[in-house]
């Protein structure tokens, strides 16, 4: 399970890079976090960021990393831009969920 800040850094990479560079806006997915329903952008698949060549081999790696570790077959990553949250979407359901369990991500910024 990716720890949160491994979460961070993939924000940061989502916004440093600025992925999803393809425009695919989903209209009427829920942002578990915001709220917004018109923010939501499916980012690329590991095999699209490692061919973009501004992005550093131990950046792809990272993110095919942490896709794989939280992204199973029936999903897929997108981000609310908004308030720069990376999630997990349905393709089925069109449906958008924390990448790790918010319980968690609590837990450990109290600690901060
Ligand atoms: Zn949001």
């Amino acid at each position: 399970m990716p720890s949160l800040a491994d979460l961070e850094r993939l924000k940061e990479i989502l916004l440093i890079y600025e992925l999803p560079r393809q425009d695919l806006a989903l209209f009427g997915v829920l942002c578990p976090l915001c709220g917004k329903t018109d923010r939501i952008r499916q980012v690329e698949l590991p095999h699209q960021v490692k061919e973009y060549h501004d992005i550093p081999r131990d950046v792809a790696e990272f993110y095919t990393y942490i896709y794989s570790a939280c992204i199973n077959n029936e999903q897929v990553m997108a981000v609310c831009k908004f308030c720069n949250t990376p999630l997990s979407l349905d393709q089925k359901g069109m449906k958008a969920h924390w990448l790790v369990d918010p319980s968690m991500i609590r837990e450990e910024s109290n600690e901060d």
